[in-house]
């Protein structure tokens, strides 16, 4: 019902946000986190903080997320969360055992002014950190940035911990991936099995989030990087970074610490970015793109074809965080759409927006960082309506008022299953994409059809 007096006209706004296209930088880096192999992600502030990180996790993966926190009260607030941190390393290790702590800073711990770097070294003087355990943090200030920046900042310090370079060059390829699904990472995974690449993934969270139920609870899942191929990494022959805004920080860190020859591309979402990744692994690993892709990638341009009368001209406005809006325009674009809006509420600077505007065109609307916010994602559609939204959970008030299909993507999604296990990248998940806009619009046909126009075969 509020959403019915947002008003159309469009002011330019400096300093306010109004209802968020983003979550906070904890999140991220929390997910990040996950994807080292038993490795317990630890938020540097309260309680209540920490379990907003990980109800936002698993309601959006339908899984249980194991994370721990410092546990901060107003004496912590006013003192420093130094005593907290120690005493909660010791009694994680004590109890819970793991491998690798990552900590995440928060609001909180940030604006005391908290330094990580000399609590952590302190715990290691103490002797807190049992022998062969490590702990690795990342600064995740949360008033700015969004859980993408988090992502980013808690990759980036997994290169910064663990990326070694030996002076021994490996064969491996290091791959960096952006804040993307375990489904998605595992149709990356197939891609370069496929090609027969060796391979290093890190985060993974595959396997780890989207675990299959067997009736054992797992405090860490099976799956994960482990730490000794987070090490290799600085080993490697070459590594690609997929996703500039969740990537780049890490892959220039691997390049300047370790000396490896990196490469930052596009999410492979769609045919041109997932034949710019395969292209790019045939050149740099050489190697020869096999049937089994060559076969995938024609379904891919078969429906595309097949369908095309249903897709051409449509209208589309898409919401989320940078690097799958990258991915989902030029998809759009393949296939024949025209892309109206693009607004993500994550600070992605000017070349995210010259980017969209280059494959979208000039037209355009595009916005990134604080005030690309929901409220003026509505003002947008109320002013050029789109046959179709591509974004996340939150839209859906906004598709219900307007009448627009909604196709959910990014994060988060809470009222729909699915992606954790389906992915949108590569071939497959072009055309697992592909038909799920094809149903909407086809759905939507259906619905609308006048009796004499409603028909068997579409
Ligand atoms: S206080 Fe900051 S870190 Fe904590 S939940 Fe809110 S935005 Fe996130």
């Amino acid at each position: 019902m509020l959403l019915r007096h947002t008003p159309k006209t469009l002011a330019e706004r400096s300093a306010l946000t109004i209802n968020p296209a983003k979550t906070c930088q904890p999140v991220g880096a929390m997910y990040a986190a996950l994807g080292i192999h038993r490795c317990l992600p630890h938020s540097h502030g309260s309680q209540g903080c920490c379990a907003y990180h990980r109800s936002a996790l698993t309601r959006h993966y339908t899984e249980p997320i194991m994370a721990s926190t410092s546990s901060f009260t107003e004496g912590t607030s006013v003192f420093g969360g130094q005593a907290n941190l120690l005493e909660s390393l010791n009694t994680i290790f004590t109890l819970y055992n793991p491998d690798i702590i990552a900590v995440n800073t928060t609001c909180l711990s940030e604006t005391i002014g908290d330094d990580l770097a000399q609590i952590i070294n302190k715990a290691v003087t103490d002797h807190k950190i049992p022998p062969g355990k490590t702990v690795m943090y990342a600064s995740t200030p949360s008033f700015k940035g969004s859980h993408v920046t988090g992502y980013a900042n808690m990759l980036a310090a997994m290169v910064q911990h663990f990326a070694v370079n030996t002076g021994k060059r490996n064969r491996a390829l290091t791959v960096l991936p952006s804040f993307i699904e375990p489904s998605d990472m595992t149709e990356i995974k197939h891609i370069l099995g496929a090609m027969g690449i060796a391979y290093l993934m890190y985060p993974d969270t595959s396997n780890v989030v989207n675990g299959p139920m067997d009736g054992t609870f797992r405090m860490y899942p099976q799956g994960g990087a482990t730490k000794e191929q987070l090490q290799e990494s600085g080993d490697s022959r070459y590594a690609l970074a997929l996703g500039p805004s969740g990537t780049l920080a890490a892959a220039q860190l691997l390049d300047t610490k370790c000396k490896v020859r990196t490469e930052v591309l596009e999410l492979p979402i769609g045919i041109s970015a997932t034949d710019a990744l395969v292209d790019t692994l045939r050149k740099t690993m050489g190697v020869t793109v096999p049937e089994k892709l060559l076969i995938e990638r024609g379904q891919l341009v078969d429906v595309l074809c097949d369908k095309n009368q249903y897709l051409y001209g449509k209208k589309v406005s898409l919401i989320g965080d940078p690097d799958i809006l990258i991915g989902l325009t030029q998809f759009c674009k393949d296939a024949g759409m025209e892309v109206l809006h693009v607004v993500s509420g994550t600070p992605a600077g000017t070349k995210f927006i010259k980017r969209i505007q280059e494959i979208a065109g000039p037209a355009v609307a595009v916005k990134a960082g604080p005030q690309g916010d929901l409220f003026y994602f509505h003002q947008l559609l109320q002013n050029h309506t789109p046959d179709l939204i591509l974004g996340n959970t939150y839209c859906k008030y906004i598709a219900r008022d307007m009448d627009i299909p909604l196709i959910r993507t990014g994060f988060p999604i809470y009222d729909r299953v699915g992606h954790s296990y389906f992915p949108i990248t590569g071939y497959r998940g072009g055309l697992r994409l592909l038909v799920k806009i094809l149903d909407a619009f086809m759905d939507r046909q259906d619905r609308d059809a006048a009796e004499e126009e409603f028909e068997l075969v579409m």
